[in-house]
């Protein structure tokens, strides 16, 4: 018999009652007196503060260690961070990596396989209590350490807040509906929709290994949260919107923190991976749908396909080994303060001349392999 489920009375009074006050007070508010400006303003602020605190504090610092922070950000992620009323860094660190290591099984917090709204908040309210686990080095740092003391205290004086704005400004109820209530329950759904919508709606580009999706649609609402199959496949990298036209404000954010020298040591997986990866899923896609060919046009086209994909793994890795190539010896030379040598600029010219020739490579083997795939896909338009 299937065991009865318990409820975690606290986080189910919270979570449903935020929304339940939400979906009558705002409506109520704005048909009584408008939104103001200040309301408005002090919505968008606390919800983007809070939101990246949980993306970029959370999620890619404290998880996933994707980069190195100094101490004033640490703390100012941690305190807004708190303010998500998620529990405390290091609980909710605990909960994703056990995600990540077991996604889409039974060990996973909040698996898919449960359903939509099962990942997406009755997870939180079911009575579970997981234990701490894999989080020894957040334990280490005792900003992390304090605010698992006092994240709810933490958390209630940073959400409070708009308060002090709504008695300054004679608005206290305003400011309690839009910057406290409202704020509040899009923050927790913004998050939840990377558990659920981003594990059901959107691409498999890098691997289709487990049910994490890329959705450029949930991305601004986010922070950038919304490429969840390149997080799953890379979950170490800094940014979740790898590509320079995917939105990804909490990566804009960290490189500007990164320009000041505030954040540093950014993790990124080389471009080079990331295209093998998709090429490698565009092939396999292929090939299931040539099953369905008979042997005479399938077997060519694979061998085809194949041929060319070997090629471009080929001029790839070759490109991506010069670049490496070129990185050290770059380093090297600045490191022996040699870089505005005369000799330096003919290395360089060099370099590009050479860089030059791998590029050309690469060209000629895209087009191939483009040529073959677009074979193969009208060939496969007549089966
Ligand atoms: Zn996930
Ligand atoms: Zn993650």
């Amino acid at each position: 018999m299937a065991e009865a489920r318990r409820w975690n009375l606290l986080n189910v009074l919270f979570l449903t009652g935020t929304l339940a006050l939400a979906l009558v007070l705002v409506p109520w508010r704005l048909a009584a007196s408008g939104l103001r400006w200040s309301e408005a303003l002090v919505f968008l602020a606390m919800t983007f503060a809070v939101g990246t605190a949980i993306s970029g504090g959370y999620h890619r610092l404290f998880s996933h260690r994707a980069y190195r922070a100094t101490g004033p950000v640490r703390f100012l992620f941690l305190c807004l961070g708190a303010a998500a009323f998620e529990n405390s860094a290091l609980k909710w660190a605990s909960d994703h990596r056990v995600h990540h290591q077991h996604v889409d099984t039974e060990e996973d917090p909040y698996p898919i396989g449960r359903g939509f709204w099962s990942a997406h908040w009755t997870w939180v309210m079911e009575d579970k209590s997981l234990p701490l686990a894999g989080v020894a080095d957040l334990e280490k740092d005792p900003l992390v350490r304090w605010q698992h003391r006092h994240h709810f205290l933490i958390g209630a004086v940073v959400a409070s807040l708009p308060l002090g704005i709504g008695l300054a400004t004679g608005d206290l109820l305003g400011h309690l509906v839009f910057g406290v209530v409202l704020r509040i329950v899009v923050t927790h759904h913004t998050t939840f929709f990377i558990n659920s919508a981003a594990h059901m709606f959107g691409s498999r580009p890098y691997t289709d290994a487990n049910t994490a999706r890329d959705n450029w649609l949930l991305a601004p609402i986010t922070y950038g949260e919304g490429y969840h199959n390149f997080h799953h496949q890379w979950q170490w990298d800094y940014r979740n919107g790898a590509l320079w036209y995917q939105w990804d404000s909490t990566k804009w954010l960290l490189n500007v923190l990164g320009w000041v020298g505030l954040v540093g040591q950014f993790r990124r997986v080389p471009g080079s991976a990331m295209t093998r990866a998709r090429l490698h899923m565009e092939e396999k896609r292929l090939r299931e749908r040539l099953v369905l060919a008979s042997p005479g046009i399938a077997n060519p086209m694979r061998d085809r396909l194949a041929a060319s994909r070997v090629k471009l793994d080929a001029a790839l890795a070759a490109l991506h080994d010069r670049q490496e190539a070129w990185g050290r010896k770059r380093a090297d030379w600045r490191a022996r303060g040699l870089a505005k040598a005369e000799a330096w600029r003919e290395v360089k010219a060099e370099w590009r001349a050479s860089a030059d020739v791998h590029r050309e490579e690469l060209k000629a083997a895209w087009a191939e392999w483009k040529a073959a795939r677009l074979e193969a896909q009208a060939t496969l338009a007549y089966v």
